[in-house]
């Protein structure tokens, strides 16, 4: 099977990341067993929220992603492969799928980058502010590239930023995703 682009991780980079893309029409899947460090969190640091639980964050921000189209596969990623149209992964119960577009947000675990060779700062995935990898069309964000100083909403925001390169080069020119207030 083959979609627009492959999500590897369901934290709030990954699904942040996942949501822009929904909404404006391309066909995403995230990859994750819902076991990110949010379920540990609670946030009172979180801009627009006074206070929640990471878990209902969690769960929100899933069934936010879902109702915008994306897919979520509660799978693991054991490997990616490059192939002539993109990139290939395989889970751990033996489902491929293939993708132009690849978005690493796995976290503190960022052993899927040796499959692709992908430059490493320290332990951490190198990725510049749009989240462009040492490698075409791969993305990194979030706590997988960062060693320290990390929160929720910087990985949100990595997450957005990765999306909108996505787009960007869908479109082939600059592209954000603004809207207004609908007429009444
Ligand atoms: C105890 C604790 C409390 C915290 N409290 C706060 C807080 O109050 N406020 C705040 O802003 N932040 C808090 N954080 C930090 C917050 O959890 C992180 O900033 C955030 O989770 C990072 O998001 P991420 O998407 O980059 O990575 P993660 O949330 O780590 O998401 C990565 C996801 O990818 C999955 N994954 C990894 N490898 C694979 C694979 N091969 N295939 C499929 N899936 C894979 C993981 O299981 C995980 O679900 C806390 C963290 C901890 C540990």
């Amino acid at each position: 099977m083959s979609v627009d682009a492959i999500i590897i991780g369901d934290g709030p980079t990954g699904l942040s990341c996942a949501l822009l893309l929904a909404k404006n029409d391309l066909d995403v899947t995230v990859y994750g067993e819902d076991d990110t460090p949010m379920h540990q969190a609670y946030l009172w640091n979180y801009l627009g929220l006074h206070e929640e639980d990471g878990t209902t964050f969690q769960e929100t921000s899933r069934k936010q992603v879902l109702d915008m189209g994306a897919r979520l596969e509660e799978r693991r990623v054991e490997t990616i492969e490059e192939t002539p149209n993109g990139y290939r992964v395989t889970t751990h119960d033996d489902h491929h799928e293939q993708a132009p577009h690849l978005v690493i947000a796995t976290g503190t675990d960022r052993s899927l980058a040796k499959d692709l060779d992908l430059a490493l700062e320290g332990n951490t995935i190198q990725a510049d502010r749009y989240g462009r990898t040492s490698k075409e069309n791969v993305y990194a964000g979030g706590w997988a590239t960062r060693e320290d100083k990390i929160q929720a909403a910087i990985s949100v925001g990595d997450g957005a930023a990765i999306a909108l390169e996505i787009l960007s080069k869908e479109e082939g020119e600059p592209t954000h995703d603004f809207d207004v207030p609908p007429e009444e």
